[in-house]
């Protein structure tokens, strides 16, 4: 699973990789707040606040692999 992470207002991305919550382990990155508090909450791209409603977070399932 891939996670990412855009600005709502301006589409800029945020944050791209392994999903967070499978990250916890790694205490790198423990939550989305965490990833916005990188950037200081604010976009640095439009100047917009940045918390959990302000920002798009989307994770992806599986690529299709070729299983075989
Ligand atoms: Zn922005």
């Amino acid at each position: 699973m891939t996670e990412k992470i855009h600005c709502k207002k301006c589409s800029m991305l945020l944050y791209f990789g392994e999903e967070i919550k499978r990250r916890l382990y790694m205490r790198a990155i423990p939550c989305e707040e965490t990833v916005l508090g990188f950037y200081d909450n604010k976009c640095p791209r439009c100047g917009s606040k940045l918390t959990l409603k302000t920002v798009d977070v989307q994770t992806e399932g599986r690529k299709k692999y070729v299983a075989r």
